[in-house]
């Protein structure tokens, strides 16, 4: 079984965005509510990333007591801040504001400065199906953008080819199954609901697993030749971090598997820094096309 790292690809998007970010002063701020664990180790890697190409990234860090009015204040003043170029909003939410705003929340961010492509105005976009790099700029969210890039990296086949998503959230599974039919697969979604998961996976040429539950999928999930796609994240008994399949027991029956870690996180990441430049750029010529000067 091929194992399909990031490292490469990354590491070479990274120093491309570095060159694009010569003699430009671009901003990425993330803004994180609460204080949970994971969240707060995602963001330090997102900033770490950000020094790395050059790119001013910062973090907005509010308490996990703070109401829906002060998070839509602090992200319409990142809107107008002009040094800021790409927003981020760190999920999941506190449950108070999960369950008061919940996704809502990213609404507040304005659509030319949506780094992680979850404003209702781009996912709306992404679901008509109008290319990401048509006359309005509509950024590919992160993580199913990372995934696309990595298979096609590896040069593995979309076109007509079974992709089968484990996961429907607005995050991954959702906008994944978009991103995969403008590469002409055919795409099923299985979820928490599927009957016989096993023998819907089963099916796929390209299994995509993102149920955020350890382990999950096993042998008995793959076909033979299968190139799997591990989404999830996870601390395992060991204390190592592990993902949403049992990659020791599909070694000989898959032909190439993304490693966990190594694989979908740091594409995420490297997803989110090439979409911030390219909401920066898009506003550059925006300004300078625009007889008033209008921001997009
Ligand atoms: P989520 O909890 O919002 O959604 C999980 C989805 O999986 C749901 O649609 C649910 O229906 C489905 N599901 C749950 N249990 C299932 C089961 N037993 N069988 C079939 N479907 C099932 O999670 P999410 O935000 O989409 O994240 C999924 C996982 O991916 C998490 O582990 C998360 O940490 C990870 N993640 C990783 C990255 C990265 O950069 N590598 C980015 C985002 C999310």
């Amino acid at each position: 079984m091929k194992i399909l790292s990031a490292s490469d690809l990354s590491r070479d998007l990274r120093s491309r965005l570095k060159t694009r970010l010569k003699d430009h002063r671009v901003g990425l701020t993330v803004v994180r509510v609460g204080d949970d664990p994971a969240s707060q180790v995602y963001v330090a890697n997102k900033i770490r990333a950000c020094a790395e190409v050059g790119l001013h990234g910062q973090e907005v860090h509010l308490p996990a007591t703070t109401s829906s009015d002060v998070l839509k204040t602090a992200l319409v003043n990142l809107n107008e801040n002009p040094n800021v170029h790409g927003i981020l909003l760190q999920l999941p939410l506190p449950a108070g504001l999960a369950k008061n705003v919940g996704l809502d929340a990213t609404d507040w961010i304005s659509p030319a400065k949506d780094a992680d492509g979850l404003t209702s105005i781009n996912q709306g976009r992404l679901h008509q199906g109008r290319p990401h790099d048509g006359p309005a700029l509509a950024v590919r969210p992160c993580t199913p953008a990372g995934i696309i890039e990595l298979l096609k990296f590896y040069e593995v086949p979309l076109r007509g080819v079974e992709v089968v998503i484990v996961g429907r959230s607005s995050i991954v599974g959702r906008p994944a199954a978009e991103l995969f039919l403008r590469e002409d697969a055919t795409v099923t979604v299985a979820h928490s609901q599927s009957k016989d998961l096993a023998q819907i996976c089963r099916r796929a040429d390209v299994l995509v697993v993102a149920a955020g539950k350890m382990g999950l999928i096993g042998r008995e999930h793959v076909k033979k030749g299968a190139v799997i796609v591990d989404v999830g994240i996870h601390r395992g008994p060991d204390g190592k971090l592990c993902g949403d399949v049992r990659q020791s027991e599909i070694a000989d029956l898959a032909s190439a598997c993304t490693p966990v870690p190594g694989g979908v996180g740091p594409m995420t990441i490297t997803m989110l820094l090439q979409n911030t430049v390219d909401l920066y750029f898009a506003a550059q010529s925006q300004r300078s096309t625009s007889p008033q000067g209008n921001r997009i």
